[in-house]
């Protein structure tokens, strides 16, 4: 892996936000982890470990997954102190470690719910419990800690774990033919395999990947081993419908994304790291066929995926509702997981656009500008009576949430904005793939000693400035990703216009010869374009959104008014854009020109016969902000598809002239 520095000093646009997650999130999860947010649902997760650990008294508290939320906290806190080191944080960090050292039973087990709730119970229902998920989570905390720090005592106590897991699951007789419920393990082991080198970590992880969704089905085995009882409804429940898990068919044989978004996203990244580590070909075109069932087909224009909040769950092509839509963070988290193994195991800059899509738009949205409330779901269209009164819709917010019951989503917004040097670039032999633009520094491949220097206020500007430092060896290739979105680029090198067009594959090559501080100015024009969707999208029919680079735009009653649905936009007048620092130092807004309905609506007739003239309206200038901004500004409605005013012929030409404002 390639690790980018990012720039965490500077005002750059990434800067801000890890500084804020470091000196924000962190501490505020510490908190919520250890109960003492005030208001906010008690996690119990550390106190599980005491309890576990014999060192207090009391019942497991919170969700059967709870530890994994410990897991992904100390994953974010490696990212951080290798970073920058915090000696007090470390500490921190040292002491759960010993924590949970003390809670791991003699055999190496390590699971606070089975061992307080239900001891003697371990592995018997995977289909819901989330074991091995837990397992997955602590171990990607302990690897990064061990990268992060170089000790192993975390590391020590996983692999301790994992030789447990290794000897009680596996084909052979006594060892349990199964997997979890929620796919997470394959992914750490094969991270772990990068750390211990160790066959049997990659083999296990092979195993588990390739067990799932073989005949009998395993959950329907442990569905009837449990009297057909559920631990979430306690009670006598229906078979479990093996696609929600993604194991209704072998992962080879899958071919549509289905079930749990999360756990179908973290079940590819894991299938296609092993396709690349393993040259495995036939895993490698079922990642492809997945990928682009998910990315052209079950995702909304902001990167989220779940078109349900019933199994927080894919449903079918080109079902995107916005109002109901799931899209939880987590999904889009695992989506960025997804599209860097599908990087790694062949660039192509379509897999960087859905990267920086996700990353931009939902991830980035599901935190306030403050770090101290998060969105779980992250809707396009916002009616915030409907949320609270439409049993439909309670699972949409029109406000980030302090601290969730299940807090799946904010550790997991941490641990990858911290890692985002991660994501960065890619190193061949020779060549450096820049797959995003931020500011910060990258060793460059083949270059003893050599660095790339990045510069930029992408994505609120498209320039970005490279420079190539040290002796850079004379057949070293800088591949530079010209997004998807992008219509129109330049490119100086030393000053000089070059005019040179991307590969297939979307990446601008470069190659020698390279002067001392080479200097580099790559200019991505970022124009305003409105978007529609695909005609069998019905929710969007007739509707627009606007994007400006990597961006998605939304509008908000605090700048356009009650009812949105009101609002029609002029796709054929243009945009003007104005900075908008009250929003987010660098920020953009856009302007439109639209209109808004004005007859006067008799208040006890919701009905009335439809005139041959269409309805009154009044020109608007319509103001859209950056959807990863929406909500910071009190709640109230939001909508990303906006009215197209197709029929702008018959409105007064008075109504389509930009007002004064
Ligand atoms: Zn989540």
């Amino acid at each position: 892996m390639t690790s980018f520095r990012v720039a965490d000093t500077s005002n750059g646009f990434w800067a801000r936000y890890v500084r804020l997650v470091r000196n924000s999130v962190i501490p505020y999860q510490w908190e919520a982890l250890n109960d003492r947010v005030p208001g906010a649902e008690p996690s119990g997760a550390i106190r599980n470990f005491r309890i576990a650990a014999g060192l207090e008294g009391g019942e497991f508290v919170g969700m059967v997954f709870q530890d994994s939320d410990v897991g992904k906290w100390i994953e974010a806190v490696a990212y951080a102190l290798q970073a920058s080191p915090d000696p007090a944080l470390e500490t921190l960090v040292d002491e759960t470690v010993e924590l949970m050292a003390q809670a791991q039973t003699a055999d190496g087990y390590l699971n606070t719910y089975f061992t307080i709730e239900e001891p003697g119970r371990r592995w018997s229902n995977l289909w819901e419990c989330h074991e091995l998920y837990c397992a997955g989570h602590l171990l990607e905390g302990a690897i990064a800690y061990y990268e992060a720090t170089g000790k192993r005592r975390f590391l020590d106590v996983l692999c301790r774990y994992v030789d447990l897991i290794d000897r009680t699951f596996g084909p052979n007789p006594g060892q349990i033919r199964g997997y979890d419920g929620h796919e997470e393990i394959e992914l750490a082991l094969l991270r772990l395999f990068d750390v211990t080198g160790n066959a049997r970590h990659l083999e296990l992880a092979r195993y588990f990947l390739d067990e799932r969704g073989s005949e009998p089905a395993f959950f329907h085995a442990e569905w009837q081993a449990l009297g057909q009882r559920s631990h979430w409804a306690r009670a006598e429940v229906s078979r479990p419908d093996l696609a929600y898990f993604q194991s209704h068919a072998p992962v080879r044989q899958q071919t549509e994304a289905v079930g749990h978004a999360v756990r179908a996203v973290y079940l590819y990244t894991a299938m296609a790291d092993l396709a690349r580590r393993t040259q495995d070909l036939e895993l490698r075109a079922t990642c492809e066929v997945l990928w682009k069932n998910v990315t052209r087909r079950r995702m909304y224009v902001t990167g989220g995926i779940g078109s349900t909040h019933s199994g927080e769950a894919f449903t079918f092509d080109f079902d995107l509702p916005n109002d109901t839509a799931y899209a939880e963070t987590c999904a889009s988290v695992g989506l960025v997981f997804f599209a860097q193994r599908m990087l790694q195991l062949g660039p192509r800059a379509e897999f960087a656009d859905v990267l920086e899509l996700a990353l931009y738009n939902t991830v980035l949205a599901s935190m306030s500008l403050d770090g101290k409330r998060f969105f779980y779901v992250n809707p396009l269209e916002v009616w915030p009576e409907a949320s609270t009164r439409n049993p439909d819709r309670h699972h949409v917010k029109a406000e980030r949430q302090t601290w969730f019951g299940c807090a799946c989503c904010p550790p997991n917004l941490a641990r990858l904005l911290l890692s985002l040097g991660n994501y960065v670039c890619q190193s061949g032999r020779h060549t450096l793939l820049v797959h995003q633009y931020l500011s910060g520094t990258v060793q460059l491949p083949g270059s003893d000693g050599a660095w790339l220097e990045v510069e930029t206020d992408y994505p609120h500007e498209g320039r970005v400035h490279l420079r190539l430092r040290g002796e850079v060896a004379p057949d070293f290739c800088l591949a530079l990703r010209v997004p998807g979105w992008c219509r129109s680029f330049a490119l100086t090198s030393q000053g000089q216009r070059l005019e040179q067009a991307a590969d297939p594959d979307g990446y601008l090559r470069l190659r020698g010869p390279w002067q001392r501080d080479h200097a580099l100015v790559l200019e991505l024009a970022l124009e305003v374009e409105a978007l529609e969707a695909h005609p069998e999208m019905r929710e969007n029919a007739g509707k627009v959104c606007l994007r400006r680079g990597p961006i998605v735009y939304c509008l908000e009653a605090v700048d356009n008014g009650h009812n949105l649905s009101a609002l029609t936009l002029d796709v054929g007048a243009g945009f003007e854009t104005e900075a908008a620092p009250e929003l987010l130092p660098g920020a953009v807004k856009i302007l439109a020109r639209g209109a808004r309905r004005s007859e006067p609506v008799a208040a006890d007739a919701p009905y009335r016969v439809a005139g041959a003239a269409l309805p009154a309206r009044e020109a608007v200038t319509i103001v859209a902000v950056p959807y990863h901004l929406w909500g910071n500004r009190g709640a109230g409605e939001m909508t990303v598809w906006v009215r197209r005013h197709d029929e702008s012929a018959h409105v007064p030409s008075s109504a389509r002239d930009l007002p004064d404002r």
